[in-house]
């Protein structure tokens, strides 16, 4: 069995987003946040620098590369990966508390952590969200002001590779329009809900009403 799974069923469930940064992905991310609060958010490691706004231990556990390293080492990570130059990890223990506890978990993760969460977690419902055109991809990198032009034209090189990955999610969302793609994520969360297995608990407890079961 996996380390982050429960065979026991009933569990809430794992959802992927990935994009190439500057896709919009925080963006959307933070109001699927606001508009579900039930919906709990996967704060990675990582050892790069806080942008301006980021909050440690909200958007990132800010990290260096020493403690970093001990997390690996002691197996505090469900998955680990070197994206831009700088090293990002999820932390298995909150992920294995909310599964637990039947709570729906988001992850933003890069291509590489995708497939290792696959491997291991299946059932895991993943998103790749797509940027509009790679004018439009170049245009958002450089209005947040967040990267040097080094770091942009290494986050789009690194775009052309990632955009080749898109046909191993389950959903492809576009974001050209913020409002169109946070619906379209609500409807794909809203789905995954409703899964079979992840209602397994609360259809148990409505049949236990009828006395047979
Ligand atoms: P990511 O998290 O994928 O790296 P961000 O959420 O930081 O990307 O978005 C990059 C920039 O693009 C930000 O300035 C954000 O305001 C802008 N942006 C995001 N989505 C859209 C959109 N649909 N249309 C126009 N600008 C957008
Ligand atoms: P950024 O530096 O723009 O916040 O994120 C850079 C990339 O790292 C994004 O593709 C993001 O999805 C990815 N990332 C963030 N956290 C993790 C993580 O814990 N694991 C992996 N594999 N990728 C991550």
């Amino acid at each position: 069995m996996s380390r982050f799974r429960d065979s026991a069923g009933g569990e809430g469930s794992i959802l992927i987003l990935s994009a190439p940064s500057g896709s919009g992905k925080s963006t959307i991310i933070r109001r699927l946040l606001a508009a579900s609060p039930e919906l709990e958010f996967s704060v990675s490691y990582t050892t790069r620098a806080p942008r301006a706004g980021e909050k440690d231990g909200k958007d990132y556990v800010f990290v260096g590369p020493k403690r970093f390293r001990r997390m690996v080492a002691g197996r505090g990570f469900a998955e680990w990966a070197k994206v831009y130059g700088n090293y990002y990890g999820t932390p298995l223990r909150p992920l294995q508390v909310a599964r637990r506890a039947g709570r729906n978990i988001l992850l933003d993760i890069d291509v590489q952590g995708h497939r290792k969460v696959r491997r291991r977690c299946p059932e895991a419902v993943s998103v790749f969200l797509m940027p509009p055109s790679y004018r439009e991809l170049t245009r958002r990198l450089k209005q947040r002001k967040s990267d040097g032009p080094e770091a942009i034209a290494r986050r789009l090189r690194t775009a052309h590779q990632e955009l080749r990955c898109w046909s191993e999610y389950d959903y492809v969302v576009v974001n050209d329009d913020v409002r169109r793609a946070v619906r379209a994520l609500n409807a794909i969360l809203t789905a995954a809900r409703l899964r079979r297995e992840n209602q397994r608990r609360e259809i148990g407890r409505i049949l236990k009403r009828f006395g047979g079961s």
